[in-house]
């Protein structure tokens, strides 16, 4: 707060700067990330660098990105000293869909440098891009280990929804069929500077490399699973039929959806991951080796 003072510069709450301002909660989120020598870390939203210099010690080298000119010059003040600190500054995020290629470059080539080393991401994230960050690297080949990160509270209840409840979508089932998802800390407005208007969470995500083998294309799940949400009020049997146009006729639709035991009436949000994941595998069979569904808003 004060470092803003100093040099006139005013949060930019269009990128979610929102910092922590409870150094505590800083140690509490570097050291739940449980870092060691082993790990590349990638940090989205370097700030003023304040997580960035409690990591780098801990790391083999952090990887972080900012946006902000004006942020990267005064972080990079603060990071000088440690050698195993690469400060990006640029967008984390090429599109919606995916991260920067940069980034991804970036990663691969500290990665490259030892077969021991694994990838993880721990930060504070800019809450306008939460959700793209960490469901485009559950998408990429260079998975992390894990993911701790500061998030809105309501994105975190959504990642962890239930099926039948407000919170339930294609998040849920995106992270619960590959990730073990834990709530550690759920943080008031006022540890940041300046306060959102919302509850914050930290949490900690663990991809799990045996719940992923379950899922023979996780592409094709991918945009499966938002089609299906696409209309969450919808019955599933005309979802279905919309998201798989030309590829699904209704008889075929109707005899899949009576194999997996789901009437006329069934809506998407009452299907657990594993009902989605075998709806979604008998689709794949009928229709491949066709181009998995038009992926919409999800
Ligand atoms: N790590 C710092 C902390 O804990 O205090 C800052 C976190 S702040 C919540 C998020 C940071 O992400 C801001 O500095 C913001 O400028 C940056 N940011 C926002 N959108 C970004 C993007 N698309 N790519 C990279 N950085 C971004």
């Amino acid at each position: 707060m004060q470092r803003f003072r100093e040099v006139g510069l005013e949060p930019d709450k269009r990128r979610g700067q929102n910092f922590l301002i409870d150094l505590n909660l800083l140690e509490i989120l570097a050291d739940a990330a449980d870092l060691s020598e082993r790990d590349v870390v990638l940090e989205v939203g370097t700030g003023l660098g304040s997580l960035t210099a409690l990591m780098a010690p801990h790391a083999g080298h952090v990887i972080t990105v900012e946006i902000d000119k004006h942020l990267q010059q005064l972080a990079m003040e603060v990071l000088h000293p440690f050698d195993n600190v690469t400060l990006l500054g640029q967008d984390v995020l090429k599109n919606k869909n995916n991260l920067h290629p940069t980034v991804l470059e970036t990663i691969h080539s500290e990665l490259g440098k030892s077969p021991d080393r694994q990838l993880k991401l721990a930060a504070n994230l800019p809450y306008c891009v939460a959700t793209p960050i960490i469901s485009n690297l559950l998408s990429t080949p260079v998975t992390p280990v894990s993911m701790t990160v500061t998030i809105q509270k309501e994105l975190a209840d959504r990642i962890s929804g239930r099926p039948n409840t407000k919170d339930y979508n294609a998040l849920s089932i995106w992270f619960q069929c590959q990730c073990r998802t834990e709530t550690l800390r759920v943080l008031p407005p006022s540890v940041f500077w300046p306060r959102p208007k919302v509850d914050s969470a930290i949490v900690q995500i663990v991809p799990d490399p045996e719940m992923r083998s379950r899922i023979p294309d996780l592409a094709f799940f991918h945009s499966f699973v938002r089609a299906m949400f696409f209309h969450r009020r919808k019955f599933l049997r005309s979802v279905l039929l919309s998201a798989m146009k030309d590829r699904l006729s209704k008889p075929e639709a109707d005899e899949i959806l009576t194999a997996q035991q789901l009437g006329p009436d069934a809506r998407a949000e009452q299907l657990d991951v594993d009902r989605m994941l075998a709806l979604c595998e008998a689709v794949r069979q009928q229709v491949e080796p066709q181009h998995p569904p038009t992926p919409c808003e999800g």
